[in-house]
C-alpha cells in the first residue's frame, strides 16, 4: 500500500463532510495512522475512532504556536515519526473588501496563513532529522483568481500566502529530503459550502467549470494521496489544481 508504515498528522480532520475527513480516510486506506487535528478534542477523537483502531485525536488551535508544539510532542510520544503533513485547517467569510474588519482580516490570515507556518515549523525539525517528510498545504482557486462566491478578499490573500509560503518551504527543506506542495481546490461541496448554493446560484457556476460539476471531498483527498506518498517522489513546490478546468 502507498503509506504503509506512515504517521500522518491532517489538521481541520474533525469535520464530517470536510476535505480533512475525506484525506484521512483515502491515508488509512493505503496504511497510514492518523493524528486527526482539530479545535474540538471530543470530535477530533470521535473522528480518529471513525477511522478505525491505533488512530489518535488531538485537540490543537493551529493559530496557538505552543498549542502546534505541544500536539506535536504528543504524536512523537505515541508514533516515534511524523511522515506526512496535512495543513488542512482554514476558515472563510463571504465579505466584500470595504467590509473587512480589522477583526476579519486576523481571523482569517491567521487560522490559513499563520496556522500553516505553526503546524509546518512544528514538524519541519522532525522531518528534519528523519530526513524524509512531505507537507501539503491546502490553498484554494481563490488565490488564483481572486475571490469566489465563498471568499472574500482577505481569503484570497491569505490563501496566496500559503502557496508563496508553502514554495519557500519547498526550497529550504528540499535538501533535507522534505517534500512541501500545495493544492487549489475549486468549488467542493463541504460543510463551507453546505446549503448555501440555490439551483440559480449551482447552473451559474457549472457553465464555468468544463468537467461540469462540483467537486466532491474526495477528489481533493485523492491529489493530497498523491502528493503525501512517494509516487510524487520528484515534486517539490508544486501547486495542483483540483477545480474541474475553472481556470482554462
Ligand atoms: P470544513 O469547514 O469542512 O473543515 C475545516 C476544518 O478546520 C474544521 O474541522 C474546523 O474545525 C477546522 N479548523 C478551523 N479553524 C481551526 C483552527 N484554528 N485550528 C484547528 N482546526 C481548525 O472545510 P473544508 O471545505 O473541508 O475545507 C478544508 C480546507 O480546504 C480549508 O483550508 C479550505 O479553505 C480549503 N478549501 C475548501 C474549498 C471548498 O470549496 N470547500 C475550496 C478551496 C479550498
Amino acid at each position: 500500500m502507498l503509506l504503509d508504515g506512515k504517521v500522518a498528522i491532517v489538521t481541520g480532520a474533525a469535520s464530517l463532510r470536510g476535505i480533512g475527513r475525506a484525506t484521512a480516510k483515502a491515508f488509512v486506506a493505503q496504511g497510514a495512522r492518523i493524528v486527526v487535528l482539530d479545535l474540538d478534542e471530543a470530535q477530533a477523537q470521535a473522528a480518529a475512532a471513525d477511522l478505525g483502531q491505533g488512530h489518535l485525536g488531538l485537540r490543537a488551535d493551529v493559530t496557538d504556536r505552543q498549542a502546534c508544539v505541544d500536539a506535536v510532542a504528543k504524536v512523537q510520544e505515541q508514533f516515534g515519526q511524523i511522515d506526512i503533513l496535512i495543513n488542512n485547517a482554514g476558515i472563510t467569510q463571504p465579505i466584500k473588501t470595504l467590509d473587512i474588519s480589522p477583526a476579519n482580516y486576523e481571523a482569517v490570515l491567521d487560522v490559513n496563513l499563520r496556522g500553516t507556518l505553526y503546524m509546518s515549523q512544528a514538524v519541519l525539525p522532525v522531518m528534519r532529522a528523519q530526513r524524509r517528510g512531505s507537507i501539503v498545504c491546502m490553498s484554494s482557486v481563490s488565490a488564483q483568481r481572486g475571490g469566489g462566491i465563498f471568499g472574500g478578499p482577505h481569503y484570497s490573500a491569505a490563501k496566496a500566502g500559503v502557496l508563496g509560503l508553502a514554495r519557500a518551504m519547498a526550497r529550504e527543506f528540499g535538501p533535507d529530503n522534505v517534500r512541501v506542495n500545495a493544492v487549489t481546490p475549486g468549488l467542493i461541496q463541504t460543510d463551507i459550502t453546505a446549503g448555501k448554493l440555490t439551483d440559480a446560484m449551482k447552473v451559474d457556476i457549472l457553465k464555468g467549470i468544463p468537467l461540469n460539476r462540483l467537486g466532491d471531498a474526495q477528489d481533493v483527498a485523492n491529489v493530497c494521496l498523491f502528493l503525501a506518498s512517494d509516487l510524487s517522489s520528484y515534486l517539490t513546490g508544486v501547486t495542483l489544481d483540483v477545480n474541474g478546468g475553472m481556470l482554462i
